[in-house]
């Protein structure tokens, strides 16, 4: 659908040539989809990652139609919707409200306006589909438990050293260099001698509580968003487990760096206990809560040379728009192409940052002014409904066609 400005690009045709192999650091979201879709260019690609398997942690996920769109173009349209669910609406309680503000269409109307459905899925059956998709890949490599990598860039091209947890060392001189090693990246802040992530003052608490805990509090074909002073929280189901997703999201200053934790309670505003479905959620999973601090990463420049960042290693962003997972698979969508089709790296890199940096500041101020109307406290909220009310359950599918209809560009190779 919307399309933006330069959704045509020359590039060119470079006529080559022998196996180039592109190593990733991560394989999280942002890098398996980068090593498919690489692979599926003919690619050879090796993917460190620093943990001894996938990872799996975290709860749920939506996946927005332009995110969508380019994972079945990858092939994984079937897997995706035999473990996910479309919503068919997303029911907006205010503060206290029992029955829905409004209804905001989902379901069938994001397929029909966007070409995709507006899917919810488990965290690690998007990360099982993505690792069994690469492993049918001859070209893609894996390698697990990597402690630390060091690379230098010079005429010749990029020499890159791995070290093992098991203390081996491997050398190697790879075409380039992919960090997708997400929010605390160390090809960010190593190799690019970019910023760390900083603490975002919100915490996200999260919990899968059995279906049958909630049904009287939700409908369970929909996503439910409830607002709230100084805090909200969202709930959807993943029907195929018969559970529901919840994370809330509070506001707390910490002066350490704090790292995620189990805890028994969530800590909300005392307000959160005068809401009977808060309270109703907060009892249905009492001892099974995460706290999860959120991070923020911001840096203007996502590549030095061959080396570059896709993902939340080159812009965590607060979840409230939904898109950090998306904005990585877009990431993929643009950059995958022109690491394929362009024989020179860096320019490629150069390229993928000036197409997608811009719309990644849009998203990442929209979910941050999402977090303020969420949060808003009495009397501003009040003509906040009011606005929501008025705009009517389908005007969302207009007012957010930039985000849901974005098309990557489709390259147009011109003579060298
Ligand atoms: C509460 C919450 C809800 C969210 N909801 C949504 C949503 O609904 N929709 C959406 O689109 N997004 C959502 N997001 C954002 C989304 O989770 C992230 O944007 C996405 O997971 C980023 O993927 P990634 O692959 O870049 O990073 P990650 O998923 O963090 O993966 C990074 C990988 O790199 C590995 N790694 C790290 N360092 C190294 C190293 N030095 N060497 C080797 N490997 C390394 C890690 O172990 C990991 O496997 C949400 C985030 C949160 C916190």
């Amino acid at each position: 659908m919307t399309a933006g400005p330069d959704a045509s690009i020359n590039i060119p045709n470079p006529g080559f040539e022998k196996t180039r192999t592109i190593y990733i650091a991560g394989a999280g979201i942002a890098g398996m989809t980068m090593a498919l879709s690489l692979a599926m260019f003919g690619i050879r690609v090796v993917v460190l990652e620093q943990t001894p398997q996938i990872q799996t942690e975290g709860a749920g996920l939506q996946i927005s139609p332009n995110a969508r769109k380019i994972l079945n173009e990858l092939g994984l349209n079937e897997a995706l919707e035999g473990l996910g669910f479309a919503t068919r609406e997303i029911d907006i309680y205010p503060f206290r409200r029992p029955t829905p503000l409004i209804s905001l269409k989902m379901g069938d109307a994001m397929e029909s306006v966007f070409g995709a459905p507006y899917m919810v899925i488990h965290r690690s059956d998007l990360s099982n589909i993505l690792f069994s998709a690469c492993q049918r890949h001859a070209n893609i490599e894996f390698q697990f438990s990597v402690r630390s990598f060091d690379m230098q860039a010079h005429q010749k091209g990029l020499s890159l050293t791995v070290e093992n947890r098991d203390g081996s060392v491997h050398n190697t001189r790879p075409y380039a260099f992919v960090g997708a090693d997400g929010v605390h990246s160390m090809t960010r802040t190593k190799i690019l001698a970019g910023p760390d992530a900083q603490y975002s003052n919100y915490i996200a608490w999260r919990a899968l509580i059995p279906s049958s805990m909630l049904k009287d509090h939700f409908n369970l074909n929909n996503t439910s968003l409830m607002w709230g002073p100084g805090f909200h929280t969202i709930a959807y189901p993943h029907p195929k487990r018969h559970v529901v997703n919840i994370a809330m999201f509070t506001k707390e200053k910490l002066t350490k760096k704090p790292s995620p934790q189990t805890v028994l309670t969530p800590d909300v505003p005392k307000a959160g206990f005068a809401c009977t479905r808060t309270k109703a959620i907060i009892n249905a999973a009492e001892g099974g809560w995460k706290k999860w601090p959120l991070y923020a990463a911001q840096t203007s420049q996502w590549y030095k040379g061959p080396v570059g960042l896709i993902g939340d290693a080159a812009h965590a962003m607060l979840p409230y728009q939904a898109q950090g997972a998306a904005m990585a698979i877009e990431d993929v969508g643009v950059l995958a192409p022109l690491l394929a089709k362009t024989n020179d790296a860096t320019k490629a890199f150069a390229t993928y940052q000036s197409i997608r940096q811009s719309r990644v500041k849009r998203i990442v101020k929209t979910s941050a002014s999402n977090g303020r109307i969420y949060h808003m406290e009495w009397p501003f909220s009040i003509f906040r409904d009011i606005v929501v009310s008025v705009q009517g359950p389908t005007a969302h599918l207009q007012r957010l066609a930039w985000i849901y209809g974005y098309e990557t560009p489709k390259l147009q190779q011109t003579s060298p």
